[in-house]
């Protein structure tokens, strides 16, 4: 079937258009010009661009794909969770596209978006890992069917690219932090500035990344103080020595979540990462050696796949009305929805 899928949970704006795994379109429209001045995301003005730009998305993902609106089979949509007002643009449009269509709807978990975005891109087998770590998230999920997911453990506060974003506003440098914290620590020394590795002394999975905030903060105004400002040596070694301490407790608690993993002695397993921050290749090299360590396989979706988009909204979609579910016009708009359902109990029904 082919699967219109809609994105608006946060500050992109996405429609892709999917026959089975493989994607016909995939459009999406960032914001960042419109919350830069703000310095983060403003969900009235978000929640206002998504309702404008959605059309056009959908527009232009059916020119890309060369089909009509009239050609799709079903409509997927994030019916969370995200900021309210932007999954309201998002489920309103997808209601009334289902119905003027008479296709079905289905409303997706984002979270579950990228949880199987490795299948789609790889068409990993269940039962795999996933490590989710973005701007937003960060958390070790067993994926053992569309709707199955344990969460082995995740951030305590912080997610590690918001630490990255901070760290670069504390040394200047541009946003997203992400790719100019690592361009720097490229040529920094990792060992000169003592970063801590919070919550590795605890069992389990669970992470903390605020701490790390603030060892630069003071490692930056002990040197401000002591030289009277940072030269361009001193800002690649703290980004070397911050990338360094997120890289090693990923990868530390990667570990462990991989242990607890093969105890369900999986047929093939894997360890899939995703979201933005898995961009970084510090972090990506040392997963992809825990990997082969450990016998497992290593994924990782393009970029593009990994950043907030449709096309894994649309892909989520078809795997659930493969197993028969669709939502009716009482799909409702959730700002909060875990995955796993020991953690909160999950309305099946989307009411
Ligand atoms: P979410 O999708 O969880 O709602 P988001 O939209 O902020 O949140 P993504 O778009 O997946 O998340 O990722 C953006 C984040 O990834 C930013 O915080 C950015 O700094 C970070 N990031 C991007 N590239 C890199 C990199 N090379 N190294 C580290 N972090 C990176
Ligand atoms: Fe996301």
């Amino acid at each position: 079937p082919l699967i219109l899928g809609l994105e608006s949970s946060c500050d992109d704006s996405a429609a892709a258009l999917l026959r089975g795994r493989e994607v016909l379109a995939s459009v999406v429209k960032g914001q960042n010009e419109l919350h830069a001045e703000f310095g983060g995301v403003v969900p009235e003005i978000a929640a206002r661009a998504h309702a404008e730009r959605l059309d056009t998305c959908v527009e232009e993902a059916l020119a890309e794909a060369g089909v009509t609106l009239q050609q799709v089979d079903a409509v997927a949509v994030t019916a969370g969770p995200g900021l309210i007002g932007g999954v309201l643009s998002g489920v309103m449009l997808a209601k009334g596209l289902a119905t003027g269509l008479g296709v079905p709807l289905v409303g997706v978990n984002h979270l579950a978006g990228h949880a199987l975005t490795p299948r789609l891109t790889d068409g990993l087998a269940f039962p795999y890992l996933m490590l989710l770590v973005s701007g937003g998230h960060c958390q070790f999920l067993i994926v053992r069917g569309a709707q199955d997911f344990s969460r082995l453990g995740g951030t305590i506060d912080d997610a590690p690219g918001e630490a990255f974003d901070k760290t670069a506003r504390l040394l200047g440098l541009s946003q997203p932090g992400g790719p100019s914290v690592e361009a720097r620590a490229r040529a920094g020394d990792e060992r000169r500035f003592r970063f801590p590795r919070p919550l590795l002394d605890r069992p389990g999975c669970d992470m903390s990344f605020s701490g790390l905030k603030t060892a630069l903060l003071r490692q930056r105004d002990q040197l401000i103080a002591d030289q009277g400002g940072l030269h361009a040596q001193d800002v690649s070694d703290l980004c070397a020595g911050f990338q360094a301490a997120v890289r090693d407790v990923l990868t530390e608690k990667a570990r462990r979540a991989i242990a607890l993993y093969l105890d369900e002695a999986p047929s093939e397993p894997a360890l899939a990462v995703a979201g933005g921050v898995a961009a970084n290749q510090s972090l990506r090299g040392s997963l992809q050696a825990l990997c082969a360590e450990t016998g497992v396989r290593f994924t990782a979706p393009p970029l593009r796949l990994c950043t907030d988009n449709a096309a894994m909204i649309a892909y989520a979609g078809g795997e659930l009305l493969a197993a028969g579910v669709t939502h009716d016009m009482s799909l409702s708009a959730r700002p909060r929805w875990p995955l796993d359902k020991s953690a909160a109990p999950l309305v099946g029904s989307g009411k």
